[in-house]
C-alpha cells in the first residue's frame, strides 16, 4: 500500500498485550482513515460501550497523507464513545504525533481494556512496551510530557492527560506534546478510565508514495494558492486564529454572557491585533505545516502558548472578561491540568448566569476574572465547587432547575459563534453528530469569509444543501488527515489530487464526497443505535426564541430541508436506499 503503512496497532490493556495486523485495502479505501477508521472501528466493535467502562475503544488514527508534504499534513484523528455527550466523537489535534506514528509503521493504534495501574505505551519501530507510570500520575500536561520525553528521546511525541482526565472529567482533553490538544469530547477522560497516563511515539522515516514526481508537482502548485489566499497568507500567520474576533464581533454573532448578546463592547482588547501589538513573540506551526497559525506569546516575563481564537472568546467575551492576561493565563491553566477550554468557558459562563439569577452556585458574576483563575484548577481536580462544574453545563444547569441556561448541544458546549447572527451555523450545531460543534462543517466560511462563495449569513432555507456538502468535505478532510485552515485555500480537487498520486489509486473529489457522507452516516447510526434521535437534533431555547443581534433560528425550516436532502426517514435514519448506496448494508443490517 502507498500513502498507507497498511498496519495497525491493536494494544488490549486489560491482557498488557499489543498486537499489530493488516490495514485492509478495501478498508482504507472505504473509509480512507483518522475519523473514518476510527468509527468504523467504534461502531463495529465497540457499539454501545459505555464511555468510561474498560469496552469502550480509544483510537488514534492518522490517513493516507499523514507525514507527507501535503499542506496541513501533520495532524493526527482520535475517536472514542464521549462520556461529555454519549455520542460517537472524534477529535483533531496538530503537533507531529500522528507522523511519528506513521513512521514507527502503524497507520491507526487502537487501545481497548483497562489497565490495573496507571501506564504509558511506548510504540517505536522495533517494540511497543506498556511502562507503570505511578511517578506520573498526578502530574500536570507538560511536567508529564517532559519526563517521558527526557525517556523516549528528541524524536518522540507524547499524548498525555493531565489532572482533569485522571478524575474522569467528562470534557477533559488530551494534549500532543502539550501544545496541540484533542479538545473536545473527553478523550482525557476515556484514557483516564483506562489508566492511561500517555502514549509516546519515537520513529524517523519516509512516507512511501506511488508518484512521488505528481505529488510534489501538485503540492507545489498548492503551496502557490496557499501563498496568494489572503486568509492562509496573511490573515492567520499574522494574527493566528484569534483574527475572526473582530469579523465575528462586527457580524453581531461574538456570544457574550452565555449567549445573552452577540456583541462585546470591548471586543478590541481581545482582538488578534492586540494580542500581536502586546504580546506577540513568535507564531508555532504543526509539523510541517506553512501557515503557522500557532502563537508563543511574551508576558511577565514568561512565554506563553498563545490562545486560540475559541479560547479567547470562551474564557474571555463569553464570561465577560475583557482583560487579556486573565485569559492568557485561564487557557494555560486549562491546558497545563487537561481541560478543553470551550467546555470549561461554556460551564462557567452557564454558572455565572444562574449566579445572577439567583440559582447559585454563590458568588460567581461575570467578569470576575480572579474567580475563574481560582476555580479552573478545582474544576480538573474536582475539589469543592469545582465538582459541580466539571459535570458541564448541561448537568449543572438541570441540577439547579434552569436546564434552558445550558448553552449546549447533545450535552456540548456551544462554540464562538451566535447563530441567531448565523443561520446556517446554527443547523450545522443541531445536527453535529459529536454535539454543539462548528467543526463538522464550519459555515464561517460560506456566511462571513465567502469561501467557497458568499451567502447571506440571515438567510435559513436553502442553507441544508450546503451544509450538507461542508459536513461531508469536513468528514473526509479528517480522514485523509489534513487540516481545515489549508482547505480554506484548497479545494477537494487538489486534495483527490495528492490522494491520486500518494496511492496510485484513482480518486476524485466526488470520491471524497462520497466517503464523507459514508462517514457522516455511519455517525448518525451509531448515535442513533445508542438512543439519540430527531428531538436531539435542536439548539438552546433561547436561540430558538429571542433575538438576540440577529434573528432566532429558524432551525424546523432548515431541519426539514436537512432529512429530505439527506434521505432521512422522519425517525432520523438513513433510508434503506441511502444505506444501499453507501454501500453499509453489511454494516448496519439490523
Ligand atoms: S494551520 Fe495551524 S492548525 Fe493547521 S496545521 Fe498549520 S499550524 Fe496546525
Amino acid at each position: 500500500m502507498k500513502g498507507w503503512r497498511g498496519r495497525i496497532l491493536r494494544v488490549d490493556l486489560d491482557r498488557g498485550s499489543a498486537c499489530p495486523e493488516p490495514l485492509s485495502e478495501e478498508l482504507a479505501g472505504r473509509f480512507l482513515g483518522g475519523r473514518g477508521l476510527g468509527v468504523y472501528w467504534l461502531y463495529s466493535e465497540a457499539l454501545g460501550a459505555e464511555p468510561l467502562r474498560p469496552q469502550n475503544l480509544v483510537v488514534l488514527a492518522t490517513g493516507p497523507l499523514t507525514g507527507t508534504v501535503a499542506p496541513g499534513a501533520g495532524r493526527i484523528t482520535a475517536v472514542t464513545r464521549s462520556p461529555l455527550t454519549g455520542t460517537v466523537c472524534d477529535s483533531s489535534a496538530g503537533g507531529a504525533f500522528g507522523v511519528r506514528l506513521k513512521h514507527c509503521g502503524y497507520d491507526a493504534l487502537i487501545v481497548r481494556g483497562r489497565a490495573p495501574v496507571p501506564v504509558y505505551l511506548e510504540i517505536t519501530p522495533q517494540e511497543v512496551r506498556l511502562e507503570e507510570a505511578g511517578d506520573l500520575w498526578g502530574l500536570e500536561v507538560p511536567a508529564a510530557v517532559a519526563r517521558i520525553r527526557a525517556r523516549a528521546g528528541a524524536l518522540s511525541s507524547v499524548v498525555a492527560i493531565g489532572p482533569a482526565g485522571e478524575r474522569l472529567v467528562p470534557y477533559a482533553c488530551a494534549s500532543v506534546d502539550g501544545r496541540r490538544h484533542f479538545g473536545r469530547g473527553g478523550l482525557g477522560a476515556v484514557m483516564g478510565s483506562k489508566n492511561l497516563k500517555a502514549v509516546v511515539v519515537s520513529g524517523r522515516g519516509r512516507i512511501e508514495l506511488a508518484d512521488e514526481e505528481n505529488f510534489l508537482a501538485v503540492r507545489y502548485e498548492a503551496e502557490k494558492l496557499l501563498a496568494a489566499n489572503p486568509v492562509t497568507a496573511q490573515a492567520l500567520p499574522e494574527f493566528g486564529t484569534a483574527v475572526l474576533v473582530h469579523l465575528v464581533n462586527q457580524a453581531r454573532s461574538f456570544p457574550v454572557r452565555n449567549f445573552q448578546d452577540g456583541y462585546f463592547e470591548t471586543a478590541e482588547a481581545l482582538s488578534g491585533e492586540n494580542f500581536r501589538a502586546r504580546f506577540f513573540r513568535r507564531r508555532s506551526a504543526c509539523w510541517g505545516c506553512g501557515i503557522g497559525c500557532g502563537r508563543v506569546l511574551a508576558m511577565a516575563g514568561q512565554e506563553w502558548e498563545g490562545p486560540e481564537y475559541e479560547s479567547i472568546w470562551s474564557l474571555g467575551a463569553d464570561l465577560g472578561i475583557e482583560d487579556p492576561e486573565t485569559v492568557i493565563r485561564a487557557n494555560a491553566l486549562c491546558n497545563r491540568l487537561g481541560l478543553d477550554t470551550i467546555s470549561t468557558g461554556g460551564t462557567l459562563a452557564c454558572a455565572m448566569e444562574l449566579s445572577s439569577r439567583g440559582l447559585g452556585p454563590e458568588g460567581l458574576t461575570f467578569g470576575a476574572g480572579d474567580k475563574v483563575l481560582q476555580l479552573i484548577p478545582r474544576i480538573a481536580r474536582r475539589e469543592a465547587e469545582g465538582e459541580e462544574l466539571a459535570l458541564g453545563s448541561r448537568v449543572l444547569a438541570a441540577r439547579r432547575g434552569a436546564p434552558e441556561l445550558a448553552m449546549q448541544v447533545k450535552g456540548m458546549e456551544l462554540p464562538a459563534y451566535d447563530p441567531r447572527g448565523l443561520q446556517g451555523q446554527g443547523l450545522g450545531f443541531a445536527t453535529s453528530n459529536r454535539g454543539g460543534c462548528h467543526l463538522r462543517a464550519n459555515m464561517l466560511g460560506p456566511e462571513i469569509l465567502g469561501i467557497p462563495k458568499l451567502v447571506d449569513r440571515l438567510q435559513a432555507v436553502g442553507k441544508a444543501g450546503l451544509l450538507i456538502y461542508l459536513q461531508h468535505n469536513h468528514a473526509a478532510l479528517d480522514s485523509l488527515v489534513v487540516c481545515k485552515f489549508a482547505a480554506l485555500a484548497l479545494s477537494e480537487e487538489h486534495f483527490a489530487r495528492l490522494l491520486r498520486a500518494a496511492t496510485g489509486l484513482d480518486w476524485r473529489a466526488q470520491d471524497l464526497q462520497l466517503v464523507g457522507e459514508r462517514i457522516w452516516n455511519l455517525e448518525r447510526a451509531y448515535n442513533l443505535r445508542v438512543g439519540f434521535g430527531p428531538r436531539d437534533d435542536t439548539l438552546p431555547p433561547r436561540l430558538l426564541a429571542e433575538p438576540g443581534r440577529g434573528r432566532p433560528v429558524e432551525l424546523s425550516a432548515m431541519l426539514q430541508e436537512y432529512y429530505r436532502f439527506r434521505n432521512w426517514g422522519p425517525d432520523g435514519s438513513p433510508a434503506p436506499a441511502k444505506i444501499r448506496q453507501l454501500g453499509l448494508e453489511g454494516l448496519l443490517a439490523p
